[in-house]
């Protein structure tokens, strides 16, 4: 990867995503991977970020509450947003520094004019010397791999915690796009309410995630193990909680079916949104898909089956993407890497979205 040179000098990309905050630097790869939460008390100080902000989620004595200022995929708090910004990029930074970075940040396609400038202003209030924005689903892909410039259609579909992203970009633009604010959290909040009914039991949201990474699924049928080359795994879960009628402790076995089950209902909004844009793409491009296929970013193209749920609902090829999770900043990567061959991908501070209109 090329060093640092006098005018990249610690130039930065940063995934600012709903769930996960990751920033790559300059010739040094991803230095900061944490959970996109921040720990605020009484006063309104942030006194944690990230990890050590999550570590305390559920469990904070009073005063102190715990929030992740991105959840619905826009900044739902522009202060505590702010707040993190600062403190991950003070610890992804070196201590000593000659020259402010150039960074290169990510931020959802649905994001306001407004957030766009509230982003632009924290990150430039933490130090940066020039701030450039890419639209997610541009980033995603890029970090897929895809030929982003070239005059095919290609479509990903960006599966984060707050939202997901479906588009379909050609020639350095996005042609059509949706995002629907369905993603790994409605999953989780499915579980979790599912388990209250059904169940009688109160869970926490990280026990909700456990569940549906473990046993989650969303194919129409169980998928055998043969089915999709993913590996063997247990058909139950022993989920922790408290009983919502006596208020002791209490343990419970879930079936993966009952699971299942349980996350219809958010990832039929998913699959819809993904035919949607299939709908709305012109047909040369719309032909280029159905060659190429989807491809699956975000942690939620993890989701157990999804791949072929998309696929027979479809009749589109569907690829999950190599590390998911990481689709997003290593496309931030290639943009702080190539930055004068990849700028006109990007949007300026205080420029409009960038939006080319529909062939
Ligand atoms: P964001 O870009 O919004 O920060 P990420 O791309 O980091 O989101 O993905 C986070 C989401 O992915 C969470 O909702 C998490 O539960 C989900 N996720 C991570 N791993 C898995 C898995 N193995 N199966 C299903 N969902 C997963
Ligand atoms: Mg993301």
């Amino acid at each position: 990867m090329a060093s640092s040179t006098a005018s990249g000098t610690y130039d930065i990309g940063i995934d600012l995503g709903t769930a996960n905050t990751l920033v790559y630097a300059r010739g040094k790869g991803v230095v900061l991977n944490e959970p996109s939460v921040v720990a605020v008390n009484a006063t309104g100080d942030v006194v944690a970020v990230g990890l050590d902000a999550k570590r305390t989620l559920g469990r904070t004595p009073s005063g102190i509450t715990t929030m992740r200022p991105l959840r619905d995929g826009v900044i739902a708090d522009f202060d505590a947003a702010e707040q993190m910004l600062r403190a991950l990029m003070r610890k992804a930074l070196p201590a000593r520094r000659f020259a402010k970075p150039r960074v290169v940040v990510c931020v959802p396609s649905g994001v306001t004019g407004v957030e766009r400038y509230a982003v632009v202003e924290s990150v430039k209030g933490a130090g940066a010397r020039e701030v450039h924005l890419v639209e997610e689903p541009m980033a995603a892909a890029i970090g897929a791999g895809l030929p982003v410039e070239e005059p095919y259609g290609c479509m990903v579909v960006d599966i984060g915690g707050g939202t997901t992203e479906v588009a379909v970009l050609s020639m350095g633009g996005i042609v059509t796009a949706q995002s629907v604010r369905t993603g790994g959290d409605a999953l989780d909040a499915a579980v979790l309410a599912h388990v209250k009914k059904k169940h009688s039991l109160l869970i926490g949201e990280a026990s909700a995630e456990d569940i549906k990474k473990a046993v989650g699924s969303a194919a129409w049928t169980p998928v055998a193990a043969d089915e999709d080359g993913a590996p063997e795994r247990p058909t139950t879960y022993t989920v922790r909680g408290r009983d919502n009628v006596s208020g002791l402790p209490r343990i419970q076995e879930l079936a993966e079916d009952e699971v299942r089950e349980a996350l219809a209902e958010p990832v039929e909004i998913i699959v819809g949104a993904v035919r949607r844009v299939l709908d709305e793409c012109p047909p040369e491009l719309a032909g280029d898909i159905y060659e190429r296929g989807i491809h699956l970013t975000g942690g939620g193209a993890l989701l157990r089956g999804l791949d072929l749920r998309l696929r027979q609902e479809t009749g589109v090829p569907v690829t999950v993407a190599e590390e998911p999770l990481d689709c997003v900043v290593r496309g931030a990567a290639r943009c702080v890497e190539e930055f004068e061959t990849l700028h006109a991908l990007m949007t300026g501070a205080a420029a409009p979205v960038r939006r080319p209109a529909r062939l």
